[in-house]
């Protein structure tokens, strides 16, 4: 197979943009690796509100759906695979596969993002998918006027206790302190959302069930006290961890510099310590963790990269 002038890892916001930008911007073999389908995170989510220049109630799915036919048109390949691990030896890079094989690149962006994590309390990984959930835009509709919690004080899960708010009849909204961690607009709303019963300074002490899936949460609150809340559905939106491992070589070290919190190390430029990788979005340290900022990133690395990639060749 030929050498791809630019191999993007990951096809959010990020990846899409690197990819309009360097194949739009004249590099020949550019091919995407994306493990799912293009879009990236934002696709679960019910509502974007702050894209600019994109106005009324539009779903991530919504606002992604035309990315990838864009850059398609401009030449950007996709292939639908996850990516072990990124190597580099001399000036060439090599892309390996979860199925074994490998593809040879001049040059990488890396947007792979970051992934819910899990917040820890008894039951959550018992009932995962059957009652817990990570993604109320997949999930909610199951709920359909029945009570729900949600678990979480920053902006996902204020926005997505909104949305559950429209579909079930009630939605408990549990966080482990008494203010926020989101914007003040959205507090304002859950404030003023009736269906909404705050629960704070409370932590989640297990979930319970049977065969069938949730039947309840006892809660915690800070003083001690315990409290049974009979319900079929949790939602725990407790923050994300990045999705670093492509970066993993086989010795254990990471292929670039990065920091304490798995943070790929960038310049504004978004170079890392490796000559022709380029890291982007939520991956990257002092990430504003928006789709417009990693779509921001994407245009810069690829701008760079076609820098790059033309000093390299000729
Ligand atoms: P991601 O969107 O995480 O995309 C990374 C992609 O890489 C994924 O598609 C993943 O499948 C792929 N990938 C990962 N590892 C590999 C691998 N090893 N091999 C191949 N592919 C891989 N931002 C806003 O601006 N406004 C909002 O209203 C907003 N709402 C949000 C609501 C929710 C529920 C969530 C979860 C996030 C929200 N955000 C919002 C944040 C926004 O989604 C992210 O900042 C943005 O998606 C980051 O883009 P990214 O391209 O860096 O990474
Ligand atoms: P986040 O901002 O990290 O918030 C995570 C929340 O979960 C915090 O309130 C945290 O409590 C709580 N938490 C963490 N671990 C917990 C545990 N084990 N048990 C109980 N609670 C726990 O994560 P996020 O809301 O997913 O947002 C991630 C990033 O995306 C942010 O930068 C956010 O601004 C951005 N985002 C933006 C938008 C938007 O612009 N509209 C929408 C969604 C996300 P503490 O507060 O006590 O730490």
């Amino acid at each position: 197979m030929a050498i791809l002038d630019c191999a993007i890892i990951g096809g959010g916001p990020a990846g899409l943009t690197a990819g309009l930008y360097t194949t739009r911007g004249g590099l020949k073999n550019v091919t995407m690796f994306e493990k799912g389908m293009p879009g990236g995170q934002i696709m679960n989510s019910s509502e974007i509100e702050n894209y600019p220049g994109v106005t009324g109630e539009i779903t991530g799915m919504d606002l992604m759906t035309p990315w990838p036919a864009q850059c398609q048109k401009f030449g950007l390949i996709h292939e639908m695979i996850n990516i072990v691990r990124i190597s580099k030896k001399d000036n060439l890079f090599t892309i390996h596969k979860e199925d074994g094989t490998t593809t040879d690149a001049h040059s990488v962006i890396i947007g792979t993002g970051s992934s819910p994590r899990r917040a820890g309390f008894a039951g959550e990984s018992e009932f995962f998918g059957r009652g817990v959930s990570t993604c109320a835009t997949c999930d909610g509709f199951f709920y359909k006027g029945k009570e729900v919690a949600v678990i979480g004080g920053g902006d996902t899960a204020l926005e997505e206790a909104l949305h559950l708010a429209k579909i079930c009849s009630k939605v408990y909204l549990i966080h482990r302190r008494d203010t926020f961690r989101s914007a003040p607009n959205t507090v304002e709303r859950i404030k003023n959302t009736e269906n909404i019963e705050l629960v704070l300074n409370s932590v989640p002490d297990e979930v319970y069930g049977d065969n069938m899936g949730v039947t309840g949460i006892r809660v915690k609150n800070n003083d001690g006290e315990l409290r049974d809340i009979e319900l079929p559905g949790v939602f725990t939106f407790v923050g994300n961890d990045v999705n670093n491992q492509a970066l993993i070589q086989e010795d254990g070290s990471f292929l670039c510099e990065m920091n304490e919190a798995g943070q790929v190390i960038v310049d504004i430029s978004m170079k890392t310590s490796v000559a022709g990788l380029y890291a982007t979005g939520d991956m990257r340290i002092a990430s504003p963790k928006q789709v417009v900022s990693a779509a921001g990133d994407g245009a810069v690395a690829a701008l760079q990269t076609i820098s790059y990639v033309d000093e390299l060749l000729n």
